[in-house]
This record gives C-alpha cells, structure tokens and sequence, in this order.
C-alpha cells in the first residue's frame, strides 16, 4: 500500500534502485500483481532514451526473456521491424578447423532468440513502466543512505526526500552502491579485455546466424538484427587492441572486421558509431541483506561472449518477484529474510554456474600452449555430431531449462 508515512515520507511497499532493464523488469512485474512501488534511478531514463545516448550495443535476448518482457508490456512496444531473430548459430576457433552449428529447427523452436539494440528495448521497457500507475518514478535522485527502523527499510535521497517500504531492490548495476551501504562484498576479477560494439552493414545476408569465432585473445561475434545485411558486432580483445581499432580510419576498421571473420559475410560497412566497455566478472557475496535482494549486474556481472548478463538479471527479477508476489497474497511480511532466503537459493547458483561457464570457456579459447588447440578443435567437432549435448547446451542458453519462473516459460514457441 502506498501512502505518507507520519514524518512526511512516501510509503510503498517496494523500492528499486535502478531503473535499468533489470530494475524496470522488477518494477513492472510487481506492479501488475497489484504492489506499490518507488523506481529510483540517477539519471532520468525516459530522458535518455529520448536523447538515445549513443549505445550501439546489439543484446541477444532469449526467448524466456521475451515472456517476461511480454509480460511487463513492454515487448509489444518494440518495432518488429528493428528485432532480429537467430535460428541458427555458427561458432569456431581461430587456431584450428573444430566448428560447431547450433540450429533452432533441432530443438523444434522458431528461434534460438533475438538481437535487439540495448536503447530500444529501454525505451519499450520505460514506456510501458511510465504507463503502470503504481510505480512512482524518482529520478534523477541519487541514494543517500539505507537504513532498516521498526521492521521498515527507509532510503533517503540526495534531495532531501524520504521513502519507506518493507523491501529494496538493489538493481543499481555493477558499482551498486545500495549494495555498498549494505556492507555486501562484491569479489571482482577484472579480465585483461574490453569490448568493441558497434553495428555494421554486410555485403552478404546473414540468414538469421549468429556468428562467434573464437580468437586468440579475445572473440569475436556477429549478431543478425533484422535487416538481412545488418548484424551487431560485440568484440573482445586486450584493451590495447581496443584502443589500437578505434584510432584507425573507418575503412581500415571495416578490413581489420571483415578479415578477422574471415570474409564470411563479405565486406563490411560500420553504419554507427563504436563504443567500448571494460570486461570483468564477479559476484556480490550474499544476494540478501536486511529488507534488502540484489538483482541483476548488482548481484554478478558475467563475460558478454554468451549474451546472458540482461538475461540473468531479467530471470532474476522474475524469480524475485514470483516470490514476493506469493508473500504478499497471503498477507505475509515480503522482507522477511525466510523469503528473500527462497530467492537467493533459487537464483544464486544458476547464475554462479553461467558465470563459472562463461570464464571457463574465455580461458579455454585463449590459451595456446600445446596440445589446447587440438584438444579443443576435437572438442568442437565431437561435440558437433553429439546431438543430445547440443540440444543441452541450446535449451540451457534459450533460459528454457532448469527452475524457471513461471511468467518465464516458453508456452508455446514464440516467432
Ligand atoms: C559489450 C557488452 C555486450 C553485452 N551483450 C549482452 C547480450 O547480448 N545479452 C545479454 O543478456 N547481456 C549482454 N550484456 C550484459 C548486459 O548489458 C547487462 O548485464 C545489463 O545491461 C545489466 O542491466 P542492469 O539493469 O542490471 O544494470 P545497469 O544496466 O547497469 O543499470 C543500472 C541502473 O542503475 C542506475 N544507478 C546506478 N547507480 C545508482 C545510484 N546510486 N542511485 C540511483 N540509480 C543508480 C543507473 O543509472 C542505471 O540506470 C552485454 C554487456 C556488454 C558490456
């Protein structure tokens, strides 16, 4: 229930910090089940989505993702014309001819996901969020502090204002300071890579593949949006290499992309600008405080060469709120630490494993010592003719297996 409180705050029954993709997944997917909530953020989102801050960053989105999305309003806000389907996706080493082929019809699915540009999707999210009349937005407000009085969570902001619920949402991305206030450690491993995005026209249609060649140093991926010469490119490398591609001209960037692919989609035109990220992974050591459950790249941050840090963080919010949700129905105490426990547990160890995974393969592909490039393009070719192993590892990526929440289940397979 919203309302003031006796010293002049707003009372709700959630606050969220953050209004990124995981923050406004949570917003709204608590919204709907009929709960109050405050939407902190620090910058004003729907002002940036606006402006559409230069993000070239293409996401692959799985289709347990796009339930959820649907289910938040905000799917149906996205221009069909601007999401990118991948049926099929081709992976390989650059130190070898192991290869492997991933294909949608195997799993008997129309897609294995979509591609779709980071500012569209905020800004179909912050569309539908603005709509939901029980999220009131505070933004731009930065957090003050973070306290717990008489069972209530109160957060102050750095304009003077008060708000009190009996749960927070930590969904303030990888420097998360609520997570800070809350004295919750976060183990960090930098990795020696950044990451170049950008979206690029090719001379050859893409046929709906995604692309991913692993490198020495690094990996690099074609992402199919939904023009047929249009992919979004996500490359990682030393971040001198980095650094090194941006200062090039832009023809002699587009040769470095298309030889690095080996030609496979023939010349190659960088239609936008580039931009590049840190790489890192880590992982907050409790997902749980007081009244207090981290969400999202507040919680763990993953390696981007699976595309799964959004993913996780939107199967976080679900999960989080399927809980929550329950409490709240049978008029129970949604902070109490038995149910922000049921959360953790569920969540903590899927994440754990894909960020495990993710460092795992990252390490596998860039180390050269003999006899690793064998093995590995051995491991490659086997694991191409193993089609149990492959319909594992589509379906795991796909976020269709394992203990998914229910408003994330793939009812019937989606187009
Ligand atoms: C190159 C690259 C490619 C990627 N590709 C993919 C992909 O293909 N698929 C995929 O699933 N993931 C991908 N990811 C990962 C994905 O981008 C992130 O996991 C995701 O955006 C994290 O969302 P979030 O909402 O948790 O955090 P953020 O996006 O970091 O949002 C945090 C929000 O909190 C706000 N905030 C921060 N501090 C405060 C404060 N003190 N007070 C108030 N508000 C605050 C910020 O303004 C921001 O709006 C990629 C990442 C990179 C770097």
């Amino acid at each position: 229930m919203a309302g003031v409180s006796k010293q002049g705050s707003h009372a709700v029954d959630v606050i969220i910090v953050g209004a990124g993709i995981t923050g406004q997944v949570a917003a709204g997917l608590l919204a709907r089940e009929g709960l109050q909530v405050a939407l902190i953020d620090a910058q004003e989102t729907a002002k940036a989505a606006q402006d559409a801050l230069p993000d070239p960053r293409a996401l692959a989105i799985t289709p347990a993702s796009r339930q959820i999305l649907d289910a938040v309003g905000a799917w149906s806000r996205m221009d069909p014309r601007r999401i990118g389907h991948f049926r099929k996706m081709d992976v390989w080493d650059e130190n070898g001819r192991g290869e492997i082929h991933f294909d949608s019809a195997d799993v008997c699915r129309p897609t294995l996901g979509y591609i779709i540009e980071s500012t569209i999707l905020t800004r179909a999210l912050t569309a539908a969020i603005r709509n939901e009349s029980r999220v009131s937005w505070y933004q731009p407000a930065q957090l003050r502090s973070l306290d717990v009085e008489s069972g209530q969570a109160v957060v102050s902001l750095d304009d003077g204002r008060c708000i009190t619920a009996r749960l927070v949402i930590a969904a303030d991305g990888k420097d998360s300071l609520t997570r800070s206030l809350a004295g919750i450690g976060f183990v960090r491993h930098e990795y020696e890579q950044a990451a170049l995005a950008c979206i690029v026209r090719t001379e050859k249609a893409h046929g709906d593949t995604a692309r991913q060649r692993f490198l020495s140093d690094g990996t690099l991926a074609f992402l199919p949006m939904n023009d047929a010469h249009e992919c979004g490119i996500v490359w990682s490398i030393l971040p001198e290499q980095v650094q090194a591609l941006l200062k090039l001209e832009t023809t002699a960037f587009q040769r470095e992309l298309e030889a690095t692919l080996e030609m496979r989609l023939g010349a190659v035109t960088a239609s936008g600008p580039s931009m590049h990220y840190p790489l890192g992974h880590g992982s907050a050591e409790r997902y749980i405080g007081d009244r207090l459950a981290l969400i999202g790249d507040a919680a763990h941050v993953v390696h981007p060469l699976a595309g799964q840090g959004a993913n996780l963080g939107i199967l976080d919010a679900a999960a989080l709120a399927q809980v929550v949700t329950e409490t709240y129905r049978r008029g129970r105490d949604i902070g109490d630490r038995q149910v922000l426990r049921r959360y953790e547990r569920w969540r903590r160890g899927d994440d754990q494993f894909m960020m495990h995974v993710m460092t795992g393969f990252k390490e596998l592909f860039t180390r050269q010592t003999p006899p690793l490039p064998q093995l590995r393009n051995l491991g490659l070719r086997i694991t191409d003719r193993l089609p149990p192993v492959k319909h594992y590892l589509m379906e795991y990526a796909m976020g269709i297996r394992g203990d998914i929440p229910d408003v994330a289940r793939v009812r019937e397979a989606p187009g």
